[in-house]
């Protein structure tokens, strides 16, 4: 057993998915870890619970005390961290008070349209692009220019409802790149064998395959762009730019 939906749900709404030990934001990649294990009496209740990121989890786990390397998270300074952290969260101690953060959010913000424009990169083209037509995949450079960008960790928001944001782009830019270059866009490349080992249970014929490859890529172009816009919008009123 697991902790259960209302104990879970709690937890998460009270660490605002972020991770309680390194802070981040983590969307759905987020894990509920049990403070004493379970195979040591420890139960499935909110107090047993700490929502920790997959890379916090996995150091928290990792710990031999066979072979000791490092120092070990112990309960007491889990439940520490957790406590504290949710305090944080309830507080809203994190959202931008000063400017200097707001400053640098702007920054950011500007940056982030410079690498990803609203008018003239991958963005709008994705707007208005009638998918089963064919086109350039160098259209799509500034995506693969912004997922570079992702990789320093100073292009991140400061403000958490931002970085939310944020996060929910990359994971939608990712889709969209994933079904892009696994779907083909004519009949007769298109790769049935594949589609079908992926899956089984639907019994497509390859016209089926074809257009079912189309309707993919239109949805998660949709999902671009519509997380590209949440984020810009929560950025014009919370950072007034
Ligand atoms: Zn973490």
């Amino acid at each position: 057993m697991s902790f259960p939906p209302n104990i879970s749900e709690k937890a998460l709404l009270d660490c605002g998915r972020c991770c309680c030990i390194c802070h981040k934001f983590c969307g759905f990649k987020i894990e509920l870890h049990h403070i004493i294990q379970k195979s040591e009496g420890g139960e499935d209740s909110y107090e047993n619970c700490i929502p920790l990121c997959l890379d916090c989890h996995a150091e928290v786990k990792a710990y031999n005390p066979k072979h000791p390397k490092g120092r070990k998270y112990n309960e007491s300074e889990l439940i520490g961290h957790r406590n504290r952290w949710y305090e944080k969260v309830q507080s809203k101690s994190f959202l931008l008070v000063h400017p200097e953060c707001i400053e640098l959010d702007r920054k950011l913000f500007l940056e982030l349209k410079k690498v990803l424009p609203v008018t003239g990169g991958s963005i709008s083209f994705i707007r208005n692009h009638i998918y089963g037509n064919p086109w350039l995949l160098e259209v799509h450079e500034d995506l693969v220019a912004y997922r570079l960008s992702c990789q320093n960790p100073e292009f991140e928001f400061i403000d958490m409802d931002l970085e939310m944001r944020r996060c929910q782009l990359t994971e939608s830019i990712d889709q969209y790149l994933k079904v892009l270059y696994t779907v083909s866009f004519t009949v007769d490349k298109v790769d049935y064998k594949g589609y079908m080992a992926v899956y089984p249970e639907l019994k497509y014929s390859k016209h089926e395959v074809y257009y079912q490859s189309i309707k993919d890529i239109s949805n998660a172009a949709d999902k671009v762009c519509a997380t590209y816009d949440d984020l810009i919008r929560l950025s014009r009123r919370k950072l007034a730019i």
